[in-house]
């Protein structure tokens, strides 16, 4: 079936869908973007991911493409159009073409893409075995939490992990503690039972499947602790997790080629994740086809 986009107020097909030369976004990578899980038609945690990009929009002082509201209708016609009831939902916001020049053009026009894809969640094996993953520097700015297209060290880091046959890569600052993935956020259970992840700062992303995870953790009376922990702590704690829209939420079985707990994953990652399924309202879509 032919895919279509959503782009500056035109539904096309995707292989004529383009941007101008002079976008700010190719030109200087100046716009931010959401991802949205389309899981079983419903947009999880939708609400979470637009505050997220109205705060990212005006941290960087750009103006909204379009009311909210419409952009929420723009996201279902555009996963409608491409009769995804199980995908990715991309949008993107520039601040618009411009003649090059660094400072903020007077009158931005911005852009707005929306694309949208099916996907199969999470493997089966990702959920049965776990995933990998190493752990590099963390070679980011340090406006980590505004989800900015600027991507180049996730694209550099996430190459880094497959070519090390890892599905995800930890960076890692200065001071040997972990920020994130590349893509996701990071968990560790310790051996005493306690879920740990970062605290929301300028350092990380705060993903918004941390917050809901963080959020049915307390309703399920689960000890956490929102604080920095080191790659040798996470080395040895007893289950280590990653979240975000595209994952939900699965288990890391090794770190840097060691097993983390006896190398399988463990019980309250597995708890975590149906907890956060059972809050966007679905079955399991691994458990589902299995
Ligand atoms: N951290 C980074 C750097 C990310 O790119 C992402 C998602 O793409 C996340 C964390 C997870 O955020 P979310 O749960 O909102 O998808």
């Amino acid at each position: 079936m032919p895919r279509t986009a959503y782009v500056n107020g035109r539904y096309v097909p995707h292989g004529d869908a383009h941007v101008h030369i002079e976008d700010r976004g190719f030109q200087f990578a100046d716009g931010v973007y959401e991802v949205v899980s389309v899981v079983d038609g419903v947009f999880a945690d939708e609400d979470g991911h637009l505050a997220r990009l109205s705060r990212s929009l005006n941290e960087l002082d750009l103006p909204w493409p379009m009311h909210p509201m419409s952009l929420r209708f723009v996201m279902r016609e555009v996963a409608r159009r491409n009769r995804v009831r199980n995908g990715l939902l991309y949008v993107q916001i520039t601040r618009g073409e411009a003649p090059r020049d660094f400072r903020f053009p007077v009158d931005p026009a911005p852009t707005l893409v929306v694309t949208c894809r099916a996907t199969k969640f999470n493997a089966p094996q990702h959920l049965e075995k776990g995933v990998s993953v190493i752990t590099i520097p963390d070679i980011r700015w340090a406006r980590r939490d505004i989800k900015s297209v600027a991507l180049l060290p996730q694209v550099l880091g996430k190459q880094q992990a497959a070519e090390a046959g890892a599905f995800e890569a930890w960076q890692v600052d200065p001071d040997g503690t972990v920020t994130e993935g590349c893509s996701s956020n990071a968990w560790i259970v310790t051996q005493a039972g306690v879920l740990v992840t970062r605290a929301a700062s300028n350092r990380i992303l705060n993903g918004i499947t941390r917050l809901s995870l963080l959020a049915e953790a307390e309703a399920a009376g689960i000890p956490f602790e929102e604080r920095a922990f080191t790659v040798e702590e996470a080395y040895a704690a007893r289950e280590a997790l990653i979240s975000s829209a595209s994952t939900f939420c699965i288990p890391v079985t090794r770190i840097d080629g060691r097993p983390v707990g006896d190398g399988m994953p463990g019980p309250l990652g597995r708890r975590l994740r149906q907890a956060y399924l059972a809050h966007v309202g679905v079955a399991d879509p691994v458990a589902a086809r299995s």
